[in-house]
């Protein structure tokens, strides 16, 4: 379950659990909480491309996933709209920040990451329990036909014009297949374009919108 905490930030109870773990869904109302805090961040680009991170601050380059081993340097991502996704290797103590819009969703991100962290840390899969956070829901994400025929490997989508996608559930879909159980994915239900208040928006509030910042680190 993804729930309100009331410092203001959105959280998974299954990454609560992880003690080692410290993570944080960002709103409108914490604004840029990361500055002056050690971190590592990418220059977004809908990419699929992944960094990892060692000792390394700041803008690492062009890439949109972040994953470490590496206690106190917070991963970030920022995001309005489109979906920060959370992994984290309790037995290994890797986890890894992911910004996915419909591009990197399309290009599987959340595999691309997966792998690396397998690749280096010999995390499987199976053991990994990920969060998928506030973004924009099926309900506000209409797209054109060149955009939804892409998601047909993921889910029906009815018709060849305009269509409602739901990221989340790609995305989702796309942990499951790679492995992760379903009990060990959470999923957000909250809609940024719906939800004013708490959440800035691409599609609302086109070239004015803010963004959120989501990030985890090891404590
Ligand atoms: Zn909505």
């Amino acid at each position: 379950m993804i729930y309100k905490a009331p410092d203001g930030f959105y959280r998974s109870t299954l990454l609560d659990r992880l003690e080692w773990l410290e993570h944080g869904f960002g709103t409108r109302a914490q604004g840029d909480w990361l500055i002056g805090a050690p971190v590592a961040k990418v220059r977004q680009t809908h990419s699929a491309v992944v960094w990892r991170v060692d000792s390394q601050l700041g803008f690492l380059g062009d890439g949109d996933a972040l994953y470490s081993s590496t206690p106190r340097t917070w991963l970030a991502v920022r995001t309005a709209d489109c979906v920060p996704v959370m992994l984290a290797h309790s037995g290994h103590r890797v986890a890894a920040m992911l910004h996915a819009g419909w591009r990197g969703t399309v290009q599987e991100i959340v595999r691309a990451t997966l792998t690396a962290m397998e690749d280096d840390f010999d995390s499987r899969p199976n053991e990994i329990v990920a969060a998928i956070g506030p973004s924009i829901g099926r309900c506000c994400f209409e797209v054109g036909p060149e955009v939804a025929g892409q998601f047909r490997r993921w889910f029906p989508v009815s018709g060849n014009g305009k269509a409602l996608i739901d990221l989340r559930e790609a995305l989702r879909r796309q942990l499951e297949e790679a492995g992760i159980p379903k009990e060990s994915i959470s999923v957000s239900e909250q809609c940024t374009r719906c939800s004013g208040d708490d959440f800035y928006s691409y599609r609302r509030d086109k070239e004015a919108a803010g963004r959120m910042v989501s990030a985890l680190r090891l404590r």
